[in-house]
């Protein structure tokens, strides 16, 4: 068996709602590339154990992702950033369908934007999930840590890449920029991180 399932099996055997966003998105024809359950799972304990409350997240889709951190805290409130009008709409409707009515507010368009908009607000976060385009990773992160706070947490998504990350002699843009976001992550003294190698890779990090 391997490691993978093992787990699966173990603790995360039957996520009703990671079942039935995924089916709906087949059927609208949504590429099904949510979170792993697993890695959902890691989210909402990341969550309650930081007791984060404000959270945002770059990248809705169907709204997998934002469940399982609404999950994490019962007066949690989630901003999510999505491109598109149309998974933003998806995304909103399985939040609000998984009974966090009230709790989420979608900004559309590019994420770059909507961030530095929340940078005008004076907006702050104390949980981060990026994982939209991956060549913006590393602009997602100093965003993330303009509208962070000491203890605030910043993660981010698919950072093994299916394990392209270890080809140091990739040309492929994505995998580059999957690269240099890890190593940013590791190496930027406002912060302390790992690389946790559950799902496809969650780069997890706390803001000094
Ligand atoms: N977090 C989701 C999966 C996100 S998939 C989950 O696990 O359930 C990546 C999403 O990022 C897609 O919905 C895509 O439309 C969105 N995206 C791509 N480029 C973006 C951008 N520049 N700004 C905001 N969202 C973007
Ligand atoms: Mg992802």
């Amino acid at each position: 068996m391997k490691v993978e399932t093992y787990i699966q099996s173990l603790f995360t055997p039957d996520d009703k709602e990671y079942g039935h966003i995924t089916n709906k998105m087949i059927e609208i024809g949504m590429p099904t590339i949510s979170v792993s359950p697993e890695t959902g799972k890691l989210l909402t304990l990341l969550v309650k154990m930081s007791g984060a409350k404000k959270m945002l997240e770059i990248g809705a889709l169907g709204g997998y992702s934002g469940i399982c951190l609404l999950r994490g805290n019962e007066e949690g409130s989630l901003t999510s950033l999505e491109l598109e009008e149309i998974y933003a709409k998806v995304a909103k409707k399985h939040i609000e369908e998984a009974g966090f009515n009230g709790r989420v507010e979608m900004k559309t368009g590019p994420a770059l934007q909507s961030l530095k908009e929340l940078e005008k607000e004076n907006t702050e976060f104390d949980f981060f999930f990026i994982d939209a385009d991956k060549e913006n990773y590393v602009h997602y992160l100093d965003l993330c840590i303009k509208l962070s706070k000491p203890g605030s947490i910043i993660t981010a998504d698919n950072t093994l890449w299916s394990g392209e990350v270890l080809n140091e002699a990739t040309t492929d843009k994505d995998t580059r920029a999957l690269q240099a976001y890890n190593q940013k992550v590791a190496e930027d003294p406002r912060l302390e991180s790992l690389l946790i190698p559950i799902g496809d890779g969650l780069t997890i990090a706390r803001v000094k």
